[in-house]
């Protein structure tokens, strides 16, 4: 299935959340889930779509999640199954998995605007893990790792705007940052309460267990 290319503020009208996809507008008061402008989901049937069934919430958080980290179907089936061969609960297993994937954690550092902007960064070679570069947006990191920008990367002008806007935002706390050294150390695997996405993962569980 081909990445998606549309407008992507349509998504969350979709899903009736916020999945900041946007940048800075998402933050701003131009987002138009914020001035709910449009309190239905898109499309000729938007408004007159019936309630839906247990399935159709299924669906619906799955695609919430795939959409908030940018995952396509395949990719997000395969971190089911590894989240599944894991210990503990699976759907918490599968949101720690997609936390730290190395584009997610650039975007929590602020080194970008969004998810997908970050995917970029990390596609162009703009970040190194353990000193080497690493350019694989869903590249998992893993307690221990060291996270630094590359050095011609250190004076690019996009990542000191972004770093700039994204300073208020607080990294999670699985995430050591030095802000002032541009260093960051995962210090610990993704908790349940380190997710602030309001996500029902165990309707995603359900899905995928039929
Ligand atoms: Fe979603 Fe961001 Fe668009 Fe708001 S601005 S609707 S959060 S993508």
């Amino acid at each position: 299935m081909a990445r998606y290319t549309g407008a992507v503020c349509r998504l969350c009208r979709r899903e009736g959340q916020k999945l900041m996809l946007k940048g800075d507008k998402c933050y701003s008061e131009k987002c138009a889930m914020d001035q709910n402008r449009r309190p239905y989901p898109p499309g000729q049937h938007g408004q007159g779509r019936a309630k839906s069934s247990e399935y159709g919430r299924q669906i619906r958080e799955k695609q919430k999640a795939k959409r908030y980290y940018g995952v396509l179907e395949r990719q997000f089936r395969g971190y089911f199954a590894m989240a599944s061969k894991r210990r503990g609960k699976t759907g918490e297993n599968l949101l720690a998995i997609l936390e730290s994937r190395l584009d997610n954690t650039v975007y929590r550092l602020g080194f970008a605007m969004s998810r997908a902007e970050a995917r970029q960064l990390v596609l162009h070679g703009h970040f190194q893990v353990n000193g080497r570069k690493v350019n694989v947006p869903s590249f998992l990191v893993k307690p221990g790792m060291i996270i630094t920008l590359s050095q011609k990367s250190k004076n690019l002008g996009k990542l000191k705007s972004s770093i700039e806007a994204n300073a208020f935002r607080q990294p999670p706390k699985w995430l050591e940052y030095d802000a002032n050294a541009l260093i960051a150390k995962v210090s610990g695997v993704p908790v349940r309460e380190d997710i602030d996405f309001p996500i029902e993962e165990q309707l995603i569980v359900e899905l995928y267990s039929k």
